[in-house]
C-alpha cells in the first residue's frame, strides 16, 4: 500500500487518536459545576420551591437565561420534551388540533405534540435542512394551530418567512432550539423570535446537566399557564414573575416537570461557558470550512441561513448521492474522523411509532380524532428531506479541538473526498463503456 492510500484500504489514518466526543458542554464540565452542586448538597436543599436552606439555583438560572437572552420569562423544566409539551399546553393546544413539524428533527418534537394530544403534520425542508417556508401552505389546513420551527445543528430557520406565514394564518410559532442554543437570526437569538422558545440541556446539546430544559416567552399569560402546567396546576412564586393573579379560577390539572436544584446548579455554571465555547467552535468551523472549499471548489456544503449567527456546532457536507455519502462517512470513520449521518438519513416520520400512528393509549388516541382533513403519513411524503438527509455527512465541531486537529481533519476529508470522487468518475466511465459495448452488440 502506498502512503497516500485511505485507511479503509489499509493506509495510515489521517489521525492516530479519535477526536474528542461530541458533547460540547459536558466536555467542559469541571470544578465550577462540582462546587456549585456541592453547595446544594451541603445545604440539603435539592428542591426548588422549599427546603431547610434553599439556595435558589433554578431561580437564578431562570433569571440569568432571561437577562442574557433578552426575554421576559424563562422557566426551568426537566427536559426539552417537557418544555415542548408545556409550551403547547400554555398556548391551549391539544386534542383535535394539528401542529406543523419539520420533516427533519429529533423524534421528541413530533412526540411532544402527540403527548400533548395534538397530531403532527409534516412540512418538507429546503437546502438548509430546516423548514421550507414555501412548503408550509401545503401542510396547512384550518385544523393547524401552530408551527414548531426547529433550527437543526446551529443553523437558523427562515424565521421572517415562518413568522409572517403564521401571523397571516393566525397560528402560533414555537421555536425548538434544543440543538441551537446561542445561534442567531439577523442578530436575534433563536428561541426569542417565536411566541415560545424551548431549550434542551440533555447530554448531546450545547450545555448540559445530563437532562433538563427551559421555556422562554414574553407573555405573562402563557408564562402563568406554563408555570401551572409544569407544577401540578399550581402557581407558586407568582410575585416573582410580577404576574398579578390572586384567584385560582385559572387553575387546571398539570404535570410535574419541575427542575431539580442539582440541575439548576450545574446549568448555572455551564451557562457561563456558552459564549467562550461558541467563539472557539466558530474558529474551528471556519478554518476547516475554508480549507475544504479551497481544496475542492465543487464541494457542496449545507446552506447556512445566517452565516454571522451560525452556531458552528456541525459542518454539513452534501454529497452527490446517498451511496457516496455512506462511503464517505465509512471512510472517514476509518481515518478516525467521527462524522455521521443525521438520524440515519431518514425523516422523522419514518420512525415506526409515528408512521403507524401508534401510542400507548386505546384506539391510538389522539390520532383517532375525527379530523375534517385526515392525517396520512407515507414514507415518501417529503422528498427533499429524504434526499438531502441521506446524502449529508456531518462533522461535529468540538470546542476541545486544537488548531492541528483542524488541519488533520480538513486534510483527511479532502483526501477521502477526492479519492472517492475519482473512483466514482471511473465507475461512471466504465458504465458508459459497458453501455457502448452492449449497444454495439445489439445493433
Ligand atoms: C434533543 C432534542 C429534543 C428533546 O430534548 P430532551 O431534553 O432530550 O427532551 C427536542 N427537540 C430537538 C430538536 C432535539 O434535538
Amino acid at each position: 500500500m502506498d502512503n497516500n492510500s485511505l485507511a479503509i484500504y489499509g493506509g495510515k489514518p489521517a489521525r492516530c487518536a479519535p477526536l474528542p466526543p461530541n458533547y460540547p458542554g459536558a466536555m467542559l464540565m469541571g470544578r465550577e459545576e462540582a462546587d456549585e452542586v456541592a453547595g446544594v448538597l451541603q445545604a440539603q436543599s435539592p428542591f426548588r420551591y422549599y427546603g431547610p436552606n434553599l439556595q435558589y439555583k433554578v431561580r437564578q438560572l431562570e433569571q440569568t437565561i432571561a437577562t442574557d437572552m433578552g426575554i421576559d420569562y424563562a422557566l426551568g423544566v426537566t427536559s426539552c420534551t417537557a418544555a415542548l409539551i408545556t409550551a403547547l399546553k400554555a398556548l391551549g393546544i391539544g386534542y383535535g388540533d394539528k401542529v406543523i413539524v419539520p420533516a427533519v428533527t429529533w423524534i421528541a418534537t413530533a412526540g411532544a405534540v402527540v403527548c400533548s394530544h395534538a397530531v403532527p403534520v409534516f412540512a418538507d425542508v429546503d437546502d438548509s435542512l430546516n423548514l421550507d417556508p414555501d412548503r408550509l401552505e401545503e401542510a396547512y389546513d384550518d385544523e393547524v394551530k401552530a408551527i414548531i420551527a426547529v433550527p437543526l445543528l446551529g443553523n437558523a430557520c427562515e424565521m421572517d418567512a415562518i413568522m409572517s406565514f403564521a401571523r397571516r394564518k393566525g397560528i402560533y410559532v414555537i421555536e425548538d432550539v434544543a440543538q441551537s442554543l446561542g445561534t442567531r437570526y439577523k442578530g436575534r437569538l433563536l428561541g426569542t423570535i417565536g411566541d415560545i422558545g424551548v431549550l434542551s440541556f440533555q447530554l448531546n446539546k450545547m450545555l448540559t446537566a445530563g437532562e433538563g430544559g427551559a421555556l422562554l416567552t414574553r407573555s405573562p399569560e402563557w408564562m402563568e399557564r406554563a408555570v401551572r402546567y409544569h407544577d401540578q396546576g399550581m402557581f407558586r412564586d407568582r410575585a416573582l414573575y410580577g404576574i398579578d393573579s390572586s384567584d385560582e379560577t385559572n387553575a387546571f390539572v398539570g404535570q410535574n416537570f419541575r427542575m431539580s436544584e442539582l440541575s439548576g446548579a450545574v446549568l448555572l455554571k455551564q451557562w457561563e461557558k456558552l459564549g467562550g465555547m461558541l467563539a472557539v467552535m466558530r474558529r474551528h468551523y471556519e478554518r476547516i470550512e475554508a480549507e475544504l472549499v479551497a481544496a475542492i471548489p465543487s464541494l457542496r456544503l449545507r446552506t447556512i441561513v445566517d452565516r454571522e449567527g451560525n452556531g458552528c456546532s456541525n459542518l454539513g457536507i452534501v454529497c452527490p448521492d446517498a451511496a457516496f455519502a455512506a462511503a464517505f462517512n465509512r471512510a472517514l470513520q476509518a481515518e478516525n474522523i467521527n462524522t455521521y449521518l443525521l438520524y440515519n438519513g431518514k425523516p422523522v416520520y419514518c420512525t415506526p411509532q409515528i408512521l403507524r400512528q401508534r401510542t400507548a393509549d386505546k384506539d391510538s388516541f389522539p390520532f383517532c380524532y375525527p379530523f375534517r382533513h385526515p392525517v396520512v403519513y407515507t414514507e415518501d411524503m417529503c422528498p427533499t428531506a429524504s434526499d438531502l438527509l441521506a446524502r449529508t455527512v456531518f462533522l461535529p465541531i468540538s470546542p476541545l479541538l486544537e488548531q492541528c486537529d483542524c488541519v488533520d481533519i480538513a486534510a483527511g476529508m479532502v483526501r477521502v473526498y477526492r479519492t472517492l470522487s475519482d473512483e466514482r468518475e471511473q465507475n461512471d466511465l466504465s458504465h458508459e463503456q459497458d453501455k457502448t459495448i452492449t449497444g454495439g452488440t445489439r445493433s
